[in-house]
């Protein structure tokens, strides 16, 4: 079978996306492994008529309303490779079956590689975060730890004062130079530069190097990411360097550089969400659906 799309990533970027393909009558595929970045949080905050619900409920709705379209095919499943052929892509899945499409869309998403603290794993998106303006509402005031991974704790720790009281764990990952030290003082930031040990004894209270506890509302850190699938590389795609980490190029309709190729949400975004992701499929939707009608 020879679909006019195949959708790489079936969240929130990969399912708006096809909505938009669907809606244009297009043979649209849709292979997800359902491995969300947020999958760990139980509310997601901060996207328009959905505050506070729970990202597994947003996601599972809009699947649920896409999958109706009698043009949507949805396969559970990991897309192990790529490339390109005669009629456009072959994507092949874990289980080896192979599946044919005139475009591509690589909504893949990201992978937080959070730093290695005892604890830590296991409060992120309960107590630890990485956005504040998803997960600072609720911290009810502070106090708020941020805890560095390199000098752009500098960008968190000047925003958090915002929603509480601040401390920055430096845990030796940079040393804040003398501009630094009076952009803090004047936000009222705490500093700690004893080495943080662990995380969540109860919450997110941080444990630090001597034993000492520091109680905290929430944690807040800046993981490196990575691309979630390793199918955009594979295809040749050229990547761009954000602060935490690669991600796909594409230029203003959501073309990589691999013609036929394109991609949106947090895998071609340098820091995306769960508003941003969704506009953004929809933009590339209308792309793809464009490259197909306008091709020369
Ligand atoms: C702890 C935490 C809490 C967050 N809270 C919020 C919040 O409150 N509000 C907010 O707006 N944002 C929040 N975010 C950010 C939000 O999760 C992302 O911005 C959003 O999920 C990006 O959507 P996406 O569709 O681009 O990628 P994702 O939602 O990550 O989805 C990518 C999908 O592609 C699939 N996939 C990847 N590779 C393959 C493959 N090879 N084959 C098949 N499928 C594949 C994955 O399994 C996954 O289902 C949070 C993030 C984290 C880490």
């Amino acid at each position: 079978m020879l679909y006019d799309v195949v959708i790489v990533g079936g969240s929130y970027a990969g399912v708006s996306a096809g909505l938009q393909l669907a809606r244009a009558r297009r043979k649209v595929l849709v292979v997800d492994a359902g491995l969300r970045r947020n999958r760990f949080a139980r509310h997601s905050h901060g996207f328009l008529g959905q505050d506070g619900r729970d990202p597994a409920d947003i996601a599972h709705d809009a699947q649920t309303q896409l999958r109706r379209y009698p043009t949507v095919d949805w396969l559970n499943g990991e897309a192990t490779d790529a490339s390109p052929c005669a009629d456009g892509f072959a994507v092949t899945l874990s289980d080896a079956r192979q599946y044919l499409g005139k475009r591509l869309i690589l909504a893949t998403g990201v992978v937080d590689q959070l730093p290695a603290i005892d604890g830590l794993a296991q409060q992120w998106g309960v107590n630890v975060f990485h956005c504040p303006y998803c997960h600072g509402y609720e911290l009810g005031g502070g106090p708020i730890g941020v805890l560095a991974t390199s000098e752009l704790a500098m960008h968190h720790a000047l925003m958090l004062p915002d929603w509480g009281a601040t401390i920055l764990f430096l845990n030796a990952a940079f040393e804040p130079d003398a501009n630094q030290l009076a952009s803090l003082k004047a936000r009222g930031v705490r500093l700690e530069r004893e080495r943080v040990t662990a995380v969540g004894g109860q919450g997110a209270d941080v444990t630090l190097a001597s034993g000492r506890v520091v109680e905290l509302k929430g944690l807040f850190t800046q993981p490196r990411i990575r691309m979630a699938s390793p199918l955009a590389e594979r295809l040749g795609c050229v990547f761009e360097e954000g602060p935490m980490g690669p991600f796909i190029k594409v230029d203003a309709q959501r073309a990589t550089s691999v013609p036929g190729v394109f991609a949106c949400g947090d895998a071609a975004i340098a820091a995306g969400n769960v508003a941003i992701a969704v506009g953004d499929g929809a933009r590339t939707g209308g792309a793809v659906h464009a490259s197909m009608m306008f091709a020369t």
